[in-house]
């Protein structure tokens, strides 16, 4: 058996004080075979080059809403949570792990990173920019919780680890991409056509809208997505 992947995942900032990132990504990392590393988000950008090629996969964590200007727009009323230095490192540290062809696995917030980072945008509010859209933020008691279905494409990556057709999944995000950033395809939609899934057109790059990792201890079918992902990185995918 090969070594096991070297999985870098960017730890956010907490009130200016801590870096952290949930530990059900480091245990769907574990459980699928990775080997996790955190990634401070204040690191400097110009070293993210030299980052990404320390490690064989990159997963983007959900969080904050992404600075409406680096794509392009001033912010909605409803656009409140932002970190801009961790804007900047995740889109430099993403551009570079691409530029050396490394997988990712990018969840929800980082869904949404990886399309602004190759030129797309996002509806910065759903409920107030989507009128139509259904419900995309549960309130339960557990994230591991199913709440709406996305409809898998086949003859995608995403279908490929997952399979394809409908799939019951936990919904935790405000925002979502409204234009696809050029050479990505949808891989998975809800039921009012809000995008739940993108990917680059050679299928190393994979983003949900949902949260994986809250769920593939209760729902198994989930953990082939983080088993796939490191079957990528380990250059078996
Ligand atoms: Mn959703």
């Amino acid at each position: 058996m090969r070594m096991r992947p070297i999985i870098g995942m960017t730890a956010c900032q907490e009130d200016q004080k801590i870096y952290k990132t949930n530990n059900t990504y480091v245990r769907a990392v574990l459980r699928a075979g990775g080997v996790p590393v955190l990634l401070p988000v204040g690191g400097r950008p110009e070293d993210c080059g030299r980052l990404a090629a320390l490690v064989d996969g990159l997963l983007i964590p959900g969080g904050l809403d992404v600075a409406t200007q680096f794509f392009g727009e001033e912010p909605v009323k409803e656009v409140t949570c932002i970190d801009r230095v961790q804007d900047t490192f995740e889109l430099e540290l993403i551009r570079q792990a691409a530029a050396l062809g490394k997988p990712m696995l990018a969840i929800c917030r980082g869904l949404q990173v990886v399309n602004v980072a190759f030129g797309g945008t996002l509806y910065q509010d759903i409920p107030t920019q989507c009128p139509q859209a259904m419900g995309h933020r549960q309130e339960t008691a557990s994230r591991s919780e199913e709440y709406h279905t996305v409809d898998v494409l086949p003859g995608t990556a995403l279908a490929a680890a997952l399979g394809e057709g409908p799939l019951l999944t936990n919904s935790y995000h405000h925002q979502a991409v409204k234009d696809l950033a050029p050479g990505f395809i949808v891989s998975a939609r809800a039921k009012d056509g809000i995008i739940e899934a993108i990917e680059d057109r050679n299928g190393s790059i994979l983003g949900v809208q949902w949260h994986p990792e809250c769920m593939e201890e209760r729902h198994p079918r989930f953990r082939q997505l983080f088993t796939a992902f490191v079957a990528r990185a380990a250059g078996e995918g």
